[in-house]
């Protein structure tokens, strides 16, 4: 797209880079204008790497998915869902689980507009618009509402989604969607961290992140591990996304190490 598209829809910034433009871009997606594309060039200069790290993370993702479709969960909320691209949550989880039921929620409009035509595409997926900082908005939306039965085990997906939160608003958010859900359900997430890392790269992508709507927060392991409070971790735990459960399929060249990740159950 281009900002000059006579189709770029009202409600779209064009002004701001925007955190899912930037990210269909780094999976080589064609939904981003010019200022994601240049700001992805300021990222990739502190972290060459990192469209290898969204594939690390979709790859994760789907990982995280199938664990919890053979724990027997088979209704997810997908927070944060990003552009419709290859290996969508539903996708995965049906199969395993061929009615499992998907609400994807995001709160930018291109994502939005994508995702009601190309993830709504049975009964049983469905697109809601809300942000994750007011979790009642996501768990009250009629769509949710329609598809999510809280009284059986939920999956909850956050996938690259928690570092845009600060620790003070972590509490709240985190508490009231704990507390939405069943014994039995799942809590899965990938946080970006600065364990390892170079603390100028850090500082240098939260930069870039800063000019957009969703600032970013590289947190180290135990500021990570806050966010699973109320929730058992599954084995191995909160580690590097290339050590949960590999898939020999999945094995990059050699792993980032960008990303922890993790999936809790609600005991
Ligand atoms: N979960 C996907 C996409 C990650 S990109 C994956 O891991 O592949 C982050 C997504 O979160 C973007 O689509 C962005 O629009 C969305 N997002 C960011 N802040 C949000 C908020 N406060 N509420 C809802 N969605 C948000």
């Amino acid at each position: 797209m281009t900002e000059q598209d006579a189709n770029v829809p009202g409600g779209i910034d064009v002004t701001r880079p925007s955190v899912a433009r930037m990210y269909d871009y780094y999976l080589g997606g064609k939904d981003n204008f010019e200022i994601d594309r240049e700001a992805v060039g300021r990222v990739e200069k502190a972290m060459p790497e990192v469209r290898q790290l969204a594939l690390e993370n979709r790859a994760f993702l789907r990982r995280a998915v199938r664990h919890m479709a053979r724990q027997g969960v088979r209704q997810f909320i997908d927070i944060g869902s990003g552009l419709p691209t290859v290996g969508n949550t539903h996708e995965i989880a049906q199969e395993i689980i061929p009615d499992a039921r998907v609400v994807y929620v995001d709160n930018d409009p291109v994502v939005l507009q994508h995702g009601r035509a190309l993830l709504a595409t049975d009964d049983n997926t469905t697109v809601a618009a809300a942000d994750m900082r007011r979790p009642s908005e996501v768990l009250e939306h009629p769509q949710t509402v329609k598809i999510i039965d809280f009284n059986e085990p939920v999956g909850i997906l956050m996938i690259a989604m928690v570092h845009f939160l600060t620790m003070e608003e972590r509490g709240a958010v985190m508490s009231q969607l704990r507390d939405s859900l069943p014994s039995g359900s799942h809590l899965t997430m990938t946080h970006v961290t600065r364990d390892g890392h170079s603390a100028d790269a850090v500082a240098a992508i939260e930069t870039v992140y800063a000019a957009t709507p969703t600032p970013i927060y590289f947190r180290e392991h135990a500021e990570v591990a806050r966010f699973f409070e109320g929730f058992e971790l599954v084995p191995p735990g909160l580690v590097t996304i290339d050590a949960w459960h590999p898939d020999p399929d999945d094995l990059a060249p050699e792993a980032t190490r960008w990303l922890y990740g993790g999936v809790g159950r609600k005991p």
